[in-house]
C-alpha cells in the first residue's frame, strides 16, 4: 500500500474513469494508457517501472510573448514533456497545430518511449508543440516564435539531453531555426558540435540524406513485409491515404514506385477520388502551390464517408490521432491499415477492425522510419560524416525489418494483435534495463 495517496501506476491510471472525456486530447492519453495496460498482460513488469511510465519524467510548459509582423504582441504556450530516458537522450518531435494540449503532448511523448526501445534506437521518449494553427501565421512570424520558444526552452533540451525533429506543422525549416539559435545561445568557438540538437534538418544544415522521406519509406518497409507474410502483390495494389504532408506524400511517392495505386487521398481540405489512380507527384506540385489536395484536377472531390468507403488493399493514416473510430472502421474496404499517424485509431475503432479482421500496423512500428534516420542524423552530425541515401535506406530497412518480425513473432506465440505485441516487447526492454541499473538512490 503506497503512502502517496496520489501514487498512481499505469493500469490505475487506464482505468480511473471520472467524468466523461471530450477533450481528444485526454481521450487520445486514456486510449494509450489502456492499451498499454493490455501489453502489460503478456510482460512481468516489475512494480516500479508500472509506477515510473504511468507519467512522464517532466513536463517543461512555457509562455512567452512573440511580435506580430503588424507590430502587435501575442503570447503562446509551448510545451516539451520528457516521458522517459532510461534508454538514452529524450527525443521527440514538436508539433505547431490548434488542437495541440498537454495530454496530447504526454500520449505522444510515451509512444516515442516505446517507439525507439522497439526500434532499439539508443534514445528515450519527448514529445513537444505549440497550441497554434500555423497556416495562420507569416513565415517571419514562424520564424520569431520558433526562435523565442527554443529561447525560452533553454536547457531543457540539449544534444545529449533532449533532441527534437518536426512533426505535424513543423518542417526541415522549423529544425534549422531552432538549431541556429541554439548554436547562438551556447558558446561562439564550438558551436558546430551543438547541430545535433535538432534532427529533421535541410541537407544543407547538416541533415541526414532519406531523412525527409524516412517515416514514409519506413512505412512502406512495413507494409512490403506485410504483403509478403500475406501473399499480396503491390503491383497493382490500391491504397487510401490521409494526409499529404510529410508522412503521406513521400508514403504515397514510394508505393507508387513499386506499383501501387493511390485511389483516394483526404487532408485537412478535403477528400479526392480516382478509381483510376492519382499520380503522387502531380498531386505533391498541386498541394505545394494550393496547399492542399481539395480542387485536384487529376480527380474527383468525395465526402469523408466516401473517402473511408473507398475500396483499397491498404489504408494508411497519415495526419491526425483519433480518425479510425467504431463507425470509420466499419466503413473501411482494406485488408491492412498501416499507421503513418501516431494514434489514429481509436480504442473502439481498434476492437471493430479485429472484428473484421482488418490487420493494423501500429503506430509505434510503422511510423518509427522517422526516429530511426532522426537517430543517424545525430551520429553523423557526432562524427562529422555524410553517409549516402543507399547506406541510410539499407541501415533503415534492417531496423524496420528486425523489429517488424519480432513484433510478429510475439504476436503468433502469444495470440495478440500487432499493438499489444509491439507494446510488449518494448516494454520488456524498458523493464529489463530497470531491472539490471536499479533505481536511484
Ligand atoms: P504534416 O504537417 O507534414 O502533414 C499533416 C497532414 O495532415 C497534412 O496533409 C494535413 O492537411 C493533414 N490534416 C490535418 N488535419 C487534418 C484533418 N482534420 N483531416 C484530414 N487531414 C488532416 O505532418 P507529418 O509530419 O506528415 O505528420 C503526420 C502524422 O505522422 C502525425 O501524426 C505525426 O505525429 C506522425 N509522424 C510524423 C513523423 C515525421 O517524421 N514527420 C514521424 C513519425 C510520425
Amino acid at each position: 500500500m503506497s503512502k502517496n495517496p496520489e501514487a498512481t501506476d499505469v493500469v490505475q491510471a487506464a482505468s480511473q474513469s471520472g467524468a466523461e472525456i471530450t477533450e481528444p486530447g485526454e481521450r487520445f492519453f486514456k486510449a494509450h494508457l489502456t492499451q498499454l495496460q493490455e501489453a502489460l498482460e503478456y510482460v512481468e513488469l516489475e512494480n516500479h517501472v508500472r509506477l515510473i511510465l504511468s507519467e512522464p519524467k517532466n513536463e517543461v510548459i512555457v509562455n512567452f510573448p512573440v511580435m506580430m509582423d503588424d507590430g502587435s504582441y501575442e503570447l503562446f504556450t509551448g510545451y516539451r514533456i520528457q516521458h522517459n530516458n532510461v534508454m538514452g537522450p529524450y527525443k521527440g518531435g514538436m508539433r505547431y497545430h490548434h488542437d495541440v494540449t498537454l495530454d496530447e503532448v504526454k500520449a505522444l511523448a510515451a509512444l516515442m518511449t516505446y517507439k525507439c526501445a522497439l526500434l532499439e534506437v539508443p534514445f528515450g521518449g519527448a514529445k513537444g508543440g505549440i497550441r497554434i494553427n500555423p497556416h495562420d501565421y507569416s513565415k517571419t512570424e514562424q520564424e520569431r516564435l520558433t526562435r523565442r520558444f527554443t529561447h525560452d526552452l533553454g536547457n531543457n533540451i540539449g544534444p545529449e539531453y533532449d533532441i527534437p525533429a518536426p512533426d505535424m506543422g513543423t518542417n526541415s525549416q522549423t529544425m534549422v531555426w531552432m538549431m541556429d539559435t541554439y548554436m547562438n545561445m551556447h558558446g561562439a568557438v564550438d558551436k558546430n558540435a551543438n547541430r545535433r540538437i535538432v534532427t529533421g534538418k535541410s541537407l544543407t544544415s547538416g541533415g541526414s540524406r532519406g531523412r525527409a522521406k524516412a517515416t514514409g519509406q519506413g512505412v512502406v518497409y512495413c507494409i512490403q513485409e506485410w504483403a509478403n507474410e500475406n501473399g499480396l502483390r503491390l503491383d497493382g495494389a490500391r491504397f487510401i491515404l490521409q494526409g499529404y504532408g510529410n508522412v503521406g506524400s513521400h508514403c504515397a511517392q514510394i508505393l507508387n514506385r513499386l506499383g501501387a495505386e493511390l485511389v483516394a487521398v483526404q487532408d485537412h481540405t478535403g477528400s479526392v477520388y480516382n478509381p483510376e489512380g492519382i499520380y503522387p507527384r502531380k498531386l505533391s506540385q498541386w498541394v505545394e502551390r494550393t496547399g492542399g489536395v481539395a480542387g485536384y484536377d487529376g480527380a474527383k472531390a468525395i465526402d469523408n464517408d466516401e473517402f473511408w468507403g473507398v475500396e483499397s488493399e491498404i489504408c494508411v493514416p497519415a495526419a491526425l490521432e483519433l480518425q479510425i473510430d467504431a463507425e470509420v472502421a466499419k466503413k473501411l474496404k482494406c485488408k491492412v491499415v498501416a499507421e503513418g499517424a501516431n494514434g489514429p485509431t481509436t480504442l473502439e475503432g481498434d476492437k471493430v477492425l479485429r472484428e473484421r479482421e482488418i490487420d493494423v500496423i501500429p503506430d509505434v512500428l510503422a511510423n518509427a522510419g522517422g526516429v530511426v534516420v532522426s537517430y543517424f542524423e545525430w551520429v553523423q552530425n557526432k562524427r562529422s560524416e555524410s553517409w549516402q541515401l543507399q547506406e541510410v535506406d539499407s541501415r533503415l530497412h534492417f531496423m524496420m525489418k528486425r523489429a517488424y518480425h519480432e513484433v510478429r513473432a510475439f504476436s503468433r506465440e502469444h495470440e495478440v494483435d500487432n499493438r499489444t505485441a509491439s507494446l510488449a516487447v518494448a516494454l520488456r526492454r524498458i523493464n529489463a534495463v530497470y531491472v539490471e541499473r536499479g533505481v536511484f538512490p
